[in-house]
């Protein structure tokens, strides 16, 4: 509701989270800026749990967010979402690039990836090496046959789908508006080897089906929405508005990971800490010894 108590049913986010590890506090403050953006403006605050990697999710993890999120004191409306009960759609969108001529399979392993990296060094985008193209120029008929034996993924071919959308533009609340370069990201996975889709596709897809009007996430995904605006362009789907918040960042200037268990939320709340004082302390930026908000 917003102070005159009204819901304004146009505005929807959304928490996202990967069930793959224990939620830390940087994970607090992504939930806590996405659900205050809707509270504040009597918008609906939306969970979907992003559990595609069948290998990586397990169901603790599940029930560990949501006791976490309880803990901080955030409410979600509806039921929690999970992305692999929406398998299918995934799959209807991968066929429909690849009918519209978009995607091409790729045969890469990674140690083929890192010998053509020892070989020479590669442009590198935001998120580490771009894709070479190998896989990009092999004749089509070749292509099919390998697909039909081989392990494979299926790529974007972004500048074949950039000449199909033309320019594109998208508006982020805090950054302004852009100017898409999805060529700076290279031919992302659309749909791995060895999972049902990669996490481009199936998030632009849920923030369109869930009627997300503004994408909340963390500053570290902001090259990435330029994929997610191709994709939108190409699907004709609508685009939300976007705004990326600044992350927490370690003693080190680093970003807090699941991985280098950095403060988990369970630990802290099995300790007996108050969950509703550690949010509003990020709230106020009061930030616990060590960390700090990163400036961009
Ligand atoms: N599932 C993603 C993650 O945990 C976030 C997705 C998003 O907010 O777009 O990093």
């Amino acid at each position: 509701m917003t102070s005159s108590g009204q819901l304004n049913r146009h505005i929807v986010a959304r928490f996202a989270p990967s069930p793959n590890g224990l939620l830390h506090l940087g994970h607090a403050y992504a939930a806590m800026v996405a659900h205050d953006f809707a509270r504040e403006r009597g918008g609906r605050f939306l969970l979907r749990i992003e559990d595609i990697d069948s290998g990586r999710s397990r169901p603790e993890f599940v029930t560990a967010i949501l006791e976490d999120l309880r803990w901080l004191g955030l409410v979600w409306d509806g039921d929690v979402i999970f992305q692999s009960g929406r398998l299918a759609s995934y799959a209807a969108a991968a066929e429909r690039l690849k009918a519209m001529g978009l995607l091409y399979p790729c045969f890469c392993t990674r140690s083929d990836l890192r010998q053509v990296q020892e070989d020479g060094p590669q442009p590198e985008g935001p998120d580490g090496p771009i894709y070479p193209g190998t896989c990009r120029h092999l004749a089509p008929e070749l292509a099919g046959q390998r697909a039909s034996v081989e392990p494979h993924s299926w790529r974007l071919d972004v500048a074949k789908a950039s000449a199909v959308t033309g320019p594109l533009r998208w508006m982020d609340e805090r950054h302004g508006e852009r100017l898409s370069r999805p060529e700076r990201l290279g031919d992302v996975i659309l749909v791995p080897k060895d999972m049902p889709v990669a996490y481009h596709l199936a998030v632009t897809l849920d923030d369109a089906r869930d009627g997300i009007s503004h994408v909340v996430r963390g500053d570290d995904l902001f090259a990435s929405t330029d994929i997610h605006r191709l994709l939108q362009a190409l699907l004709d789907l609508p685009t939300p508005i976007y705004f990326h918040h600044p992350l927490l960042l370690d003693e080190n200037g680093g970003k807090l990971s699941k991985s280098r268990d950095s403060a988990s939320l369970s630990v802290l709340r099995k300790a007996g800490d108050d969950g509703y004082r550690l949010l509003q302390g990020l709230r106020s930026g009061h930030f616990p010894v060590g960390i700090s908000l990163s400036q961009a």
